[in-house]
């Protein structure tokens, strides 16, 4: 399939790189593209300029939930160069949490094409300043025009970008999180392992509750046994144990991150003991309580890597670090860093640099 483009007649001033944030500014173009079922499937995929979507008031995405999204990065190099990191990765996750809500599958070289075409026609939008980056927002909804409950025969693909600022600005700052009892976020057999609206939006008491208490935010347990670590709000966790490196193995409940498997891989490959196991907040617990606990960090495209200074559970305080970085933790952010920026060489294939 072809991608047409129309440029804008009347481009924006680009936000200075102090002002950007997360998520406020966007740029001047949006892809597009429909799917029909019964006549063609994907077609008319087009770069248009950024306006706002027309839709039908009966929409299944505004009433059945049926939406789904990925994140990641575009990155200015040192050399002024723009590259995306492990696009494909995201593309396949995405195809896994459509096959989850039943919206049609992407054809993988064709959406990364779609992704690849997007960033080079909004390439100058990339930042350059330290920690900033194009944040691009992929993402799929059902457009069924009725109310009826039925299999979703017409979506929509789109996605745009938005130029994001440095998320420490300070260096890495550990941040207070509280592990939700009541909620839950996900189930076995749910929709967890998906990145849909939905989950979000089963979040956002326990979330509330928790920044207006002062943390950032909340680590959630296993939605049978609540027993069980799974992750922490849009992040997955990762525990130091003394020599071990325990992370939640991804029961079906849990986000697979993209930044959690290239932890993972990278710590494998500097000869790390990682474990994906089964976690208990018991056995948590006792680690805080005898100090085994050297290091807890969330990770995730947006932060990177968010080490955890202070858990609460039950009413309890647990101080992890002297409320300090780790050195895995700041290890861990360095080496990715190093790569997404294109400051370091890529000993992994992870990078993909945008023409
Ligand atoms: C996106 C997301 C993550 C992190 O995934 P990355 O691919 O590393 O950005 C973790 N948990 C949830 C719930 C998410 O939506």
């Amino acid at each position: 399939m072809e991608i047409s483009i129309t440029k804008t007649t009347t481009p924006k001033a680009h936000p200075a790189d102090d002002v950007l944030g997360f998520g406020q500014y966007f740029t001047d173009h949006m892809f597009v593209m429909e799917y029909d079922k019964d006549n063609g499937g994907w077609q008319n995929a087009r770069i248009v300029p950024f306006e706002n979507l027309s839709l039908h008031p009966a929409a299944t995405v505004f009433h059945y939930g049926a939406e789904i999204f990925e994140g990641l990065k575009a990155y200015r190099t040192p050399d002024g160069g723009v590259q995306m990191f492990r696009p494909m990765e995201n593309i396949r996750r995405m195809n896994n949490s459509a096959e989850r809500l039943r919206l049609p599958q992407l054809d993988e070289e064709f959406a990364l094409k779609a992704l690849e075409t997007f960033v080079s026609v909004e390439k100058d939008w990339t930042p350059y300043s330290e920690g900033t980056s194009l944040y691009l927002r992929p993402f799929m909804f059902g457009n069924d025009e009725t109310l009826g409950v039925h299999p979703i025969h017409k979506a929509v693909f789109v996605i745009i970008a938005s130029p994001v600022g440095s998320y420490y600005k300070e260096g890495l700052n550990p941040v207070k999180i509280m592990i939700e009892t009541e909620d839950v976020r996900a189930v076995r057999g749910g929709t967890g392992y998906a990145k849909c609206g939905g989950n979000y939006a089963a979040s956002n008491r326990a979330g509330e509750k928790a920044e207006e208490m002062g943390f950032s935010q909340v680590l959630w347990l296993d939605g049978v046994e609540r027993k069980y670590i799974e992750e922490v709000g849009a992040m997955n966790v990762m525990f130091k144990i003394g020599d071990e490196i325990v992370t939640p193995a991804l029961t079906g409940s849990i986000l697979p991150g993209i930044t959690r498997k290239s932890c993972i891989e990278l710590l494998q490959a500097k000869g790390y003991k990682v474990s994906e196991r089964l976690l208990s907040i018991d056995e948590l617990a006792e680690a805080m309580a005898n100090g085994t606990l050297e290091e807890a960090w969330g990770c995730g495209t947006a932060a990177v890597i968010s080490p955890i200074g202070l858990l609460r559970y039950e009413g309890k305080d647990y101080i992890i670090n002297n409320n300090e970085i780790g050195k895995m933790s700041q290890m861990l952010y360095n080496e990715l860093t190093s790569i997404q920026w294109g400051k370091t060489a890529d000993p992994y294939g992870w990078v993909y640099p945008v023409k």
